[in-house]
């Protein structure tokens, strides 16, 4: 394989002959590289190797290209090293002569390791989005929009006594593997028939109070191993430093407990369970949770997908955020803004679900970025917006300068002070007086109480108002129009899934999981853009013949 970091690569004469004659019309991997040209330097990879030990034994910047190519075509480090050697357009693409012999296939993990350790998964979609750039493709402060879906980890889902049992045997394993002698010695002969096969082999106990007893038996275990290595033998100080001896402490932590009696396992009644958003659920993917949206249970992590949607151009993948099952959608909006900023790649308007806005992000997006964040926000649930002649938040009057807020039967608030919500976010509390709110003849449709005033809870200033201008907009057709645009997103997302396996990741923990995400993500944009230069227009979503009829009728 060609080794050195040429500015261009130069595709040898004899490959582009023998490919321009099989595909005389050029195919994905040809167009890219005659119309994007080189998509990756080596420089841009420089930090992945150590400038004294001298150049890399690969390009890298062709492995980064070849990982990109893997999932143009979900094919596993093995055939992607085959098409290396064996394929005409790949060689065309990577610049290689007819007679290289390609690389080992074990080179592909390690350059994955290497870009995760040194944070470089972005670069990928990154430099791709720039050739993008240049050609124009995407329009400056335009418009885009982002969806999220879940993605499984590569793991088995496991119930809690399976966890724990699956734990402590990964650290016998590896103190197995390390210390056999001093582990030999610490245990009975009955830990071999407990814990020397995966423990969803075992027929586990059905009945509540036997599973109980077993998941305490096995706690016991847990927690004599773990007091043996910290204070039984103080040469046994490294196999503290086992990942695998941390991770079963940490797991000992959140499902084991103490009380008077003595080491108890957690149960939601008495001792109360650990937050999904913390809980380990697998000692092999230590960054997977379990999560629940709507009726859909899923234990791994969650992608967000923005893309390009502007009539003249070809939609393209601008940004992916890889979090936690457990990360609520609306955290990530800023960061994704942050993101889009430092790519100078922001849009003008940015088309998002309801899971995405609230008024903090209507007006930091327009404070900070100048982005309008196109999205519904939660309607009001108070029962007096639910009831018709109910007296909600919109029916009063609110004056920022004085202070005051006026309600709809013309009185003035007594008390305005600054207060914070449960998630210590900033608020206003506005308090009526309560002699006034006695005798109000309309007082059944303003409060429920029969003795107290008036309260109403207001946001700051700008959230406030951003809130209520848009409730007030998200219920007119004009809205409703202009938001349909958002919806062109879940066929990116339904293509992800389909074509090229998003909803799976390969690998274990959320570094390698993003970094599977971003190679997708490049795929899709690789294939929309020869789509595009080759003049295919996405196809509209079908109409069924009965559908159809009612849109002739109208
Ligand atoms: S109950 Fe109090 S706040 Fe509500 S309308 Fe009557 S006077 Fe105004």
């Amino acid at each position: 394989m060609t080794l050195h970091p040429l500015p261009e690569w130069e595709i040898p004469e004899q490959t582009a002959q023998i490919a321009r004659a099989s595909f005389p019309k050029g195919n994905m991997y040809m167009k890219m590289y005659d119309e994007l040209g080189v998509l990756y330097q080596d420089v841009e990879f420089a930090g992945l190797f150590p400038a004294k030990c001298g150049q890399s034994a690969m390009s890298p910047g062709k492995l980064a290209l070849i990982t990109v190519m893997q999932f143009c075509e979900g094919l596993s480090d093995r055939q992607a090293a085959d098409a290396v050697r064996s394929r005409i357009d790949w060689k065309y693409a990577l610049g290689l002569e007819l007679t290289d012999s390609g690389f080992d296939c074990s080179v592909l993990s390690e350059f994955r390791n290497r870009l995760c350790e040194h944070d470089l998964e972005n670069k990928l979609l990154d430099l791709m989005l720039v050739k993008f750039q240049e050609k124009k493709l995407i329009k400056n402060r335009s418009k885009q929009r982002t969806d999220s879906t879940q993605v499984i980890a590569a793991i088995r889902q496991l119930n809690r006594l399976e966890l724990v049992g699956e734990t402590l045997r990964a650290a016998l394993n590896s103190i197995a593997f390390v210390e056999p002698e001093w582990l030999r010695a610490m245990i009975s002969d009955e830990w071999f028939e407990r814990y020397s096969w995966r423990f969803d082999n075992y027929r586990l106990p059905k009945n509540k109070k036997e599973r109980e007893e077993l998941a305490l038996k096995i706690g016991f275990d847990g927690h004599y191993l773990l007091h043996q290595i910290w204070f039984g033998n103080h040469e046994k100080v490294g196999l503290c430093q086992l990942e695998s001896v941390e991770i079963l402490r940490q797991v000992w932590m959140q499902q084991y407990t103490f009380d008077r009696s003595g080491l108890v396992w957690r149960n939601a009644e008495q001792t109360g369970l650990t937050p999904h958003s913390i809980c380990i659920v697998s000692p092999y993917d230590i960054e997977a949770r379990n999560s629940t949206k709507r009726e859909i249970n899923w234990t791994g992590y969650k992608v967000h997908l923005s893309e390009t949607c502007d009539d003249s151009t070809p939609n393209l993948i601008t940004n992916v955020e890889t979090t936690s099952s457990t990360t609520p959608d609306g955290e990530i909006t800023s960061i994704i803004h942050q993101k889009l900023a430092n790519k100078d790649l922001l849009p003008q308007e940015h088309y998002v679900d309801a899971a995405y806005v609230d008024a903090y992000q209507l007006v930091e997006s327009h404070q900070v970025h100048q982005v309008s964040l196109i999205g519904p926000v939660a309607i009001d649930t108070s029962w007096q917006a639910n009831l018709k002649t109910g007296f909600d938040i919109s029916a009063f009057i609110i004056n920022w300068e004085q202070q005051i807020a006026i309600c709809p039967q013309g009185n003035f608030s007594r008390l305005w002070r600054k207060a914070r919500d449960c998630n210590q976010n900033p608020l206003i509390e506005v308090v009526f007086d309560r002699k006034t709110c006695a005798s109000c003849p309309v007082r059944i449709n303003c409060t429920s109480s029969s003795t107290a005033a008036r309260k109403i809870k207001l946001r700051p200033r700008e959230e406030f108002q951003a809130l209520q201008q848009r409730r007030h907009q998200q219920q007119t057709s004009e809205f409703e129009q202009k938001y349909a645009l958002r919806a062109g997103v879940e066929g990116t997302i339904s293509q992800a899934v389909r074509r090229f396996d998003l909803r799976r990741t390969r690998y274990f923990g959320l570094a390698k999981t993003h970094l599977q995400q971003i190679a997708t993500a490049c795929a899709i944009n690789l294939s929309r853009f020869f789509a595009w230069s080759n003049h295919l227009t996405p196809a509209h979503t079908r109409t069924s013949s009965f559908a159809r009829l009612r849109v002739h009728a109208a």
